[in-house]
């Protein structure tokens, strides 16, 4: 292990936020070291990244990718495992202090808590862990002393407000939402639009689930989730508010009725580094935000009956046990079909509301029966597309 430098298990390294965490690593080289590397079914950029950062170990979840990378990385000093029984194994080692959680959906829960379970630092992009399984995630983070260091643009911005404040109440909060490339848009519109629309965002360039869930609001459904159980607070102490220029990324209100904001340019490697560098804030050369390109910034109310996901999102979040387990699955289904042309924009909350009615409620879910509402919530919103 190197003195002084950060060890970091980057998981889900082929991905949006994965190479742009490889980008700031890059850039810092004297901060932190690669220890592990994991995609699924880009194996060329998996090997190219290997080659670069020269890690203990990569894994590629794709197990029919294995022979592939193994024979690419052979003239390596690089270990190669393949499965997501791997990555779960693979962040638990010794030489890893911290864990960058950024697969997407689902796929991410199971690798994360065993890094938990490993008393590894987190630094979590993987929302839907903590829209899954916030309650089991969040206690067992604090039984084993590690910190989640949020990665997600509003949460650390939340994060950033509170430094030097975490021993004064927070009366609420208000996450900023873009709105997407369809704000202002109506139901007639939306019943229409096609994935190719769907699939620009105004402000960030992402992921295609993260993006899609943009254009619908389930996105900043997922994320009031992920707000509650981070900064442990009450469904009714978190507000959402649009904001296009996507320039103030979150808001604390305290009890003395003061409000904190964190403002920047949209720049997901600024709360990468933020999360990676905790508690420096490490320099950097990214474009700095500049007035006269901005000479307004607007706030609106949320139009959540032509965007019923962050309705729903909240109607799961108020009845709790696995019913945001239930949206989640539904979700990454309904997005999943959407992407397929499959299923219309706004199918993709009526499959959610019908697995929310549907699907059997379990008040106070054990980890195993997040695995099986889970997979029972697919298997039925499978049947409805
Ligand atoms: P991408 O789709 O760009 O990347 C996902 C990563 O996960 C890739 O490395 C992919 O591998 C890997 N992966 C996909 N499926 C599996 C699986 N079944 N098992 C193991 N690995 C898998 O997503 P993003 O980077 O956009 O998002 C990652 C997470 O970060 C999401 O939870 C998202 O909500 C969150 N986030 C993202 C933001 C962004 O700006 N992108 C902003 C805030 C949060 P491969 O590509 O090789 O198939
Ligand atoms: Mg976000």
């Amino acid at each position: 292990m190197s003195e002084n430098k950060k060890n970091i298990a980057i998981l889900g390294s082929t991905g949006s936020i994965g190479t742009q965490a490889l980008d700031v690593i890059r850039a810092n080289p004297d901060s932190f070291v690669v220890e592990v590397l994991t995609g699924n079914g880009n194996a060329d950029l998996l090997i190219k990244q290997a080659i670069e950062f020269n890690p203990n170990s990569v894994v590629i979840a794709d197990e029919s990718k294995y022979a592939y990378v193994k024979e690419a990385l052979q003239s390596y000093d690089i270990k190669v495992f393949a499965g997501n029984k791997a990555i779960a194994e693979i962040v638990q080692m010794d030489s890893v202090n911290m864990v960058l959680a950024a697969i997407v959906g689902y796929a991410g829960l199971e690798s994360t808590i065993s890094a938990i379970k490993a008393g590894k630092q987190i630094a979590l992009a993987n929302k839907e862990t903590l829209v899954v399984a916030g309650d089991l995630v969040t206690n067992l983070a604090k039984e084993k002393g590690v910190n989640l260091y949020p990665v997600d643009s509003e949460h650390s911005a939340i994060f950033q407000c509170l430094a030097g404040e975490f021993h004064n109440p927070i009366e609420k909060i208000y996450l900023t939402a873009s709105g997407g490339p369809f704000r202002g848009k109506d139901k007639n519109f939306l019943a229409t639009v096609k994935k190719e629309q769907a699939l620009k965002h105004p402000n960030w360039e992402m992921g295609a689930k993260i993006t899609i869930d943009s254009a619908s609001l389930m996105n900043k459904g997922l994320e009031v989730i992920e707000a509650k159980w981070l900064f442990n607070l009450k469904p009714e102490q978190i507000d959402v508010i649009v904001h296009p220029q996507s320039i103030v990324h979150s808001l604390v209100q305290f009890t003395d009725g003061s409000m904190k904001a964190q403002m920047g340019l949209p720049d997901m490697k600024l709360p990468i580094q933020y999360a990676l560098g905790y508690p420096n804030r490490m320099k950097s050369d990214f474009p700095r935000f500049s007035f006269f390109n901005y000479p307004q910034l607007t706030f609106e109310q949320v139009d959540t009956k032509t965007f019923r996901n962050l309705a729903l999102a909240f109607e799961a979040m108020n009845k709790g046990g696995n019913s945001p387990c239930i949206l989640n699955a539904a979700n990454e289904i309904a997005v999943n079909a959407f992407l397929k042309d499959k299923i219309g924009f706004l199918e993709m909350s009526d499959v959610v509301e019908k697995c929310l009615q549907t699907v059997s409620f379990i008040a106070k879910p054990s980890y195993d029966d997040y695995v099986e509402t889970d997979l029972a919530t697919r298997q039925f919103a499978n049947e409805l597309i």
